[in-house]
């Protein structure tokens, strides 16, 4: 036996079956069986001439079978084959995981005149309908953050009809968030992004209830702030809160609606502990720190989070609605520069230290600590600050007094394009432990970047290779412009 999956406008020829069994020997038997059961199909299946029609792709497991032998490409036993119109594509099942049943049991409110004809267009999908729209209004997400992946999903779940939106940032906006994080615009640079984010939902939908919260997420407040949500949707650009987010979520019970952008790349996932893997199971352990940058370290395409953000508020809406087959256990990777999806198959490690059956991690923890991060001033330990870093100023007054001082500036090289201290030299971090022979060692050397965090790496590094003499410019380049140098752009 085989099965055919069928997409979802056809499914009205198919007793509204999302698969069916049939048999035969080769892709153009199987056909003839699905038609022969279901008559009404295979007028939108085949041309009058007994062709497929050629708007109708049809898929041998994962291969489209115009690259394989067509309609005689034999097929094996458990061979699936997907009918992909070009009007939609993939083959949904439903599942609700039980995290949104409690959303779907809860008492739901009516609509009102503005929002039936807000929502016209969900209201008249089979899958949303009135019933799942009130829902809708039922529901609520908690976005960590209203920066690049926040600011899309809150703003499609907002206009979606999300009864309530929660957002926690600290952060203020600043010209290099603009390039992407589209909740807040040129004026509102120098705002608190969470004003800013308050005013843009209002704008797009004042049926929605945005609630505010100021501050930075911690072990001390997670619980307590993901409780009255149901789905929080993880936007955080660093390992700490993207742990601390896991934990909470397993601990709470709540789905965790992941995204992650780096350069060109992004991935999702939904983690729903109860019934699928968390981030943990994934990767037990976070990176050392410093391996994997940032993306103030290395940059991310505008457009990035825009297609991750939209496809985690896609999975919340999924989640609240109770429809569709959620992105649990499923890894998705998303290559912008190949425009290329790929799905990773996610298992629940039994030996989760969070989710697993002997759980070592039962409350939240020391975040930062467990990522190996630690306050700058404690990178080298037992030494005083002042003995191994340089302020902005004391660096310019001994450039003044004409010190013979080594700048390594150990950024990319497209960073040191935007800015640079004149007569620096570049070696990027990475590069550093095959190229810090290039360095004299007698010289007295200042590592530098943009705010301080890899040099301070690369000033470890240094010392552990036998350089004695090397400092680290405190707040890297971004101190340097405020207090020496204002001439030159910060990015
Ligand atoms: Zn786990």
């Amino acid at each position: 036996m085989n099965t055919i999956h069928i997409p979802t406008p056809l499914r009205p020829f198919t007793d509204k079956k999302e698969s069916v069994e049939v048999s035969g020997g080769t892709v153009g038997e199987l056909l003839a069986d699905l038609t022969r059961r279901y008559d009404g199909l295979r007028k939108h299946l085949y041309t009058d001439e007994g062709k497929l029609r050629n708007f109708v792709n049809v898929y041998l497991n994962d291969e489209d079978i115009r690259y394989l032998q067509r309609e005689q490409t034999p097929v094996k036993p458990g061979d699936s084959l997907s009918i992909v119109p070009s009007v939609a594509g993939g083959a949904p099942t439903v599942t609700t995981p039980p995290e949104a049943e409690k959303a779907s049991a809860r008492a739901v409110p009516d609509l009102s005149q503005d929002e039936i004809k807000r929502y016209s267009r969900h209201l008249i999908m089979p899958e949303v309908g009135m019933d799942g729209q009130r829902k809708l209004k039922a529901g609520s997400v908690l976005c960590i953050g209203a920066g690049g992946l926040g600011s899309p999903a809150a703003m499609y779940l907002a206009a979606a009809g999300l009864g309530r939106i929660g957002i926690v940032d600290f952060d203020v906006v600043d010209f290099s968030n603009l390039q992407r994080q589209l909740l807040h615009g040129t004026p509102d640079v120098g705002r608190s992004k969470l004003d800013s984010a308050r005013d843009r939902l209002r704008t797009l939908n004042p049926h929605v209830h945005v609630d505010t919260y100021d501050t930075s997420l911690s072990s001390e407040n997670a619980l307590e702030l993901f409780e009255p949500y149901d789905v929080i949707l993880d936007g955080t650009d660093n390992f700490p809160t993207r742990y601390l987010v896991n934990d909470a979520c397993v601990l709470s019970g709540k789905p965790n609606a992941y995204g992650s952008i780096f350069r060109f790349e992004g991935q999702a996932s939904v983690f729903a502990a109860r019934n699928g893997p968390c981030y943990r199971c994934l990767y037990p352990e976070p990176p050392p720190p410093g391996l994997v940058p940032s993306c103030a370290e290395g940059g991310v395409l505008g457009v990035l989070p825009g297609i991750i953000g939209v496809i985690q508020a896609t999975e919340t809406i999924k989640l609240i609605l109770g429809v569709g087959e959620p992105l649990i256990g499923r890894f998705l990777v998303y290559d912008a520069l190949r425009m290329r999806f790929r799905e990773l198959k996610l298992r629940k490690d039994p030996e989760c230290p969070v989710c697993g059956t002997n759980r070592t991690v039962t409350k939240l923890i020391d975040y930062e600590q467990f990522c190996g991060l630690r306050p700058a001033s404690e990178v080298q330990a037992g030494a005083p600050a002042d003995d191994w870093e340089i302020t902005a100023t004391e660096l310019k007054r001994r450039l003044d007094a004409g010190d013979d001082l080594l700048i390594l500036d150990v950024r990319e090289p497209n960073e040191y394009q935007i800015n640079r201290i004149a007569g620096s030299t570049l070696i990027p971090l990475g590069e550093l432990p095959r190229r810090y022979q290039e360095l004299d060692p007698s010289r007295e050397i200042i590592t530098q970047c943009k705010v301080g965090a890899r040099s301070a790496r690369a000033a470890e590094f240094l010392h552990s290779v036998g350089f004695t003499k090397v400092k680290n410019l405190r707040g890297g380049i971004v101190e340097w412009i405020d207090q020496v140098d204002p001439s030159q752009p910060k990015y």
